[in-house]
């Protein structure tokens, strides 16, 4: 991606004077959205094989997973360095004891150099927050909490089983220990206005949030979502419109946040809604040229200041 968005990639290479590459992992965890302690259908959108990558079964073992990631990044990219990606469900659902089990296991592979460790805001306590502070001493230790909105209507829409307090709750005990914080949100949930969806990017800038996922809601086979949908069409972005959402979305945004992720790309096996019929490469080129066409910058009209 251009410069002028402040992106991943080149972030972990200057920080780590090369490239870095995810190594995806599926340790077995599960998710109180689904198990019954917070609900058993999951958020209405989740269905894990839409975002687990191909290469993560969980069937091997963590250390037999994060071998073959590695070798097939090294001789495919030709790189050295990694961070260990723990993805699919909640993955900080488990006993500290197990969690510090499995995170130090990761972090023995000579090449990793952290871990990025994907959760929701109450899965996270203060002996947890220990434990990734304490590891993040010696090693890049990045938690993605799933915040999806910052409006409590739409968190209640998509079943998700906590609030906007809850999150903010979360970053507090995270915040200045440090650990990196990330958040992950979905844009299109039909709540929301479009100016309602902008304007959580002059909240999050106000936030200690250093890295941002952000998604197009995608209405996927086999969830919730996709039964209501059935029942009921709503709208989902169009292509060029979704273009012109991001930009104007990323020109509010603070320029200290590390853009991780622009968009969405479930396979078309299990996407009903939006289908855009492009390629994970095109989509970024189209993205990169809507900036130049439209001159714009990441945070060219942020109004919020950083904390
Ligand atoms: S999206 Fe995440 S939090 Fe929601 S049900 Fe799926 S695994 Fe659980």
């Amino acid at each position: 991606m251009s410069s002028r968005i402040n992106a991943f990639g080149p972030y972990l290479k200057k920080i780590f004077s090369a490239a870095v590459y995810k190594v995806n992992v599926d340790a077995g965890f599960t998710c109180p959205n689904r198990d019954g302690t917070v609900g058993t259908t999951g958020c209405i959108y989740c269905n894990n094989d839409s975002f687990r990558p191909s290469q993560c079964r969980p069937e091997a073992s963590l250390k037999d997973q994060i071998r073959q990631g590695i070798s097939y990044l090294s001789m495919r990219y030709k790189v050295g360095k990694f961070l260990v990606y723990f993805q699919p469900f909640t993955n900080t659902y488990a006993p500290v004891a197990e969690l510090e089990r499995l995170y130090r296991e990761a972090l023995a592979e000579p090449s990793v150099v952290g871990l990025a460790i994907g959760t929701r805001p109450d899965c996270i306590d203060r002996e947890k927050i220990a434990l990734l502070e304490a590891l993040a001493k010696d090693h890049f230790i990045l938690v993605e909490y799933g915040l999806q909105s910052i409006y409590d209507k739409s968190l209640d829409y998509i079943l998700r089983g906590h609030d906007y307090r809850t999150f903010l709750d979360a970053l507090k005990l995270t915040a200045g220990r440090g650990i990196h914080i990330g958040a992950h949100i979905i844009v299109g949930i039909p709540t929301e206005t479009r100016e309602e969806m902008l304007a959580m990017a002059d909240e999050i800038s106000t936030l200690p949030i250093e890295f941002l996922k952000i998604h197009q809601l995608q209405v996927i086979k086999d969830t919730v979502l996709a039964e209501r949908y059935a029942d009921q069409t709503f709208h989902t972005f169009e292509y060029e419109e979704y273009l012109d959402f991001l930009v104007d979305f990323i020109e509010r945004l603070s320029p200290n946040i590390v853009l991780q992720r622009l968009f969405a790309t479930a396979p078309d096996e299990i996407l009903i809604a939006p289908q855009w019929g492009r390629t994970r490469h095109q989509i970024i080129r189209d993205i990169e040229a809507r900036f130049e066409k439209r001159n714009a910058v990441q945070g060219s009209k942020c109004v919020c200041k950083a904390e």
